[in-house]
């Protein structure tokens, strides 16, 4: 691309980059997110002025990645990336927001890992569009305010609560992220499978989208492994049989979970007899951090209905119960 990445990102795997939608009509689902921005893009279009901050939040590979580089396309304006982690000091954030260009978007993912004292500088760069800086020390130092061109911050983040206050009020456009739907997962499954030139009937996109966890992420690394197993195999196509064939094999049960999600809930189930049990206590037990925990492994579990969220920890539902086959011990069943 012609807007270089400024610093490295968390890798997204290559391919990642090839399948995204560039415009806000090739991305599918997340209705009333499209149809906002569309507004409020336009809208910032017809004034001539850069668009409003926007925060997107929800699960990993939802698309809010893809969606920053559509706001920037959509509004014919540069695209600057970086991530919360990658900014050391607040001299890494001052270089990039000095180097923007009138309109610019700068993209920060994982907005909410900002050291405290960078973030403290993106507030009167956010809210006045100006950077203070000290300059000299003791008694002698003082601050001065460097104007900024007019940039869109766009920020990401998988839980807008793990945003402070002040950041998050400074965002004029937040967006909510939901898992994707079957229908909408198949439409994404089908587009990745045309850029990738493989042959897939209808009932094997079917099978891939039922399977992959609600996000567009996961459905484009199932169809790639599904794509090894055929190529091997020697399918000409890929078919319900083929892809439930090779899906099954990845431990990929009917629901969509992996090995990792059926540890966890295993845990609740065999060990703390369906709960509740706290969520550093799944994490010990786990040996995964509770981060990837509470933002990569639970969010779809509630969304299923296995699990909840409880004041006194997490416990496994009827439905959690259900899927791996078992019966809740007398004492807990409903
Ligand atoms: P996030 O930043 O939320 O982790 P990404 O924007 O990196 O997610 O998206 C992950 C992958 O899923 C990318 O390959 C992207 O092309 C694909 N993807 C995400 N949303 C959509 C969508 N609505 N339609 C098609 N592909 C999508």
């Amino acid at each position: 691309s012609d807007n270089p990445d400024l610093t490295a990102k968390r890798q997204p795997e290559d391919i990642d980059a090839a399948l995204r939608p560039k415009t806000l009509d090739e991305f599918i689902g997340q209705e009333s997110a499209r149809g906002n921005l569309r507004v409020f893009i336009e809208a910032a279009r017809s004034r001539k002025e850069a668009l409003d901050h926007v925060l997107f939040f929800g699960p990993p590979g939802l698309g809010k990645t893809t969606l920053a580089q559509i706001v920037a396309k959509e509004m014919g304006v540069g695209f600057r990336s970086t991530s919360g982690p990658v900014i050391a000091k607040s001299g890494d954030l001052a270089a990039l927001l000095t180097n923007l260009e009138e309109g610019d978007v700068l993209f920060i993912d994982e907005i909410h890992r900002l050291n405290p004292v960078v973030e403290e500088i993106l507030y009167p760069a956010m809210e006045d569009r100006a950077l203070d800086i000290m300059i000299g020390e003791g008694p002698s130092a003082r601050s001065v305010r460097i104007d900024l061109p007019a940039f869109t911050l766009v920020g990401a983040t998988t839980r807008q609560g793990l945003l402070t206050t002040p950041l998050r009020d400074r965002f004029g456009i937040p967006v909510r992220l939901n898992f994707y739907n079957h229908d909408e997962l198949e439409l994404v499954v089908r587009r990745a499978a045309k850029l990738l030139a493989l042959d897939i009937a209808p009932d094997g996109a079917q099978e891939i989208a039922r399977r992959a966890r609600g996000t567009p992420r996961v459905a484009g690394r199932l169809l790639r492994r599904v794509r090894d197993f055929a190529n091997v195999a020697k399918d000409s196509m890929v078919t319900a049989k083929s892809a439930d064939a090779a899906l099954t094999r990845l431990e990929i049960d009917a629901l969509g979970l992996d090995a990792m999600d059926r540890r966890y809930l295993h845990m609740i189930a065999d060990i703390y007899k369906g709960g509740p049990v706290g969520v550093e206590t799944l994490a010990a037990g786990l040996s995964e951090p509770r981060d990837t925990i509470e933002e990569v492994i639970e969010p779809y579990l509630i969304q299923l209905g296995l699990i909840a969220r409880t004041a006194r920890g997490r416990a496994l539902n009827d439905r959690g119960w259900k899927h791996l086959g078992m019966a809740p011990p007398a004492d807990k069943a409903v």
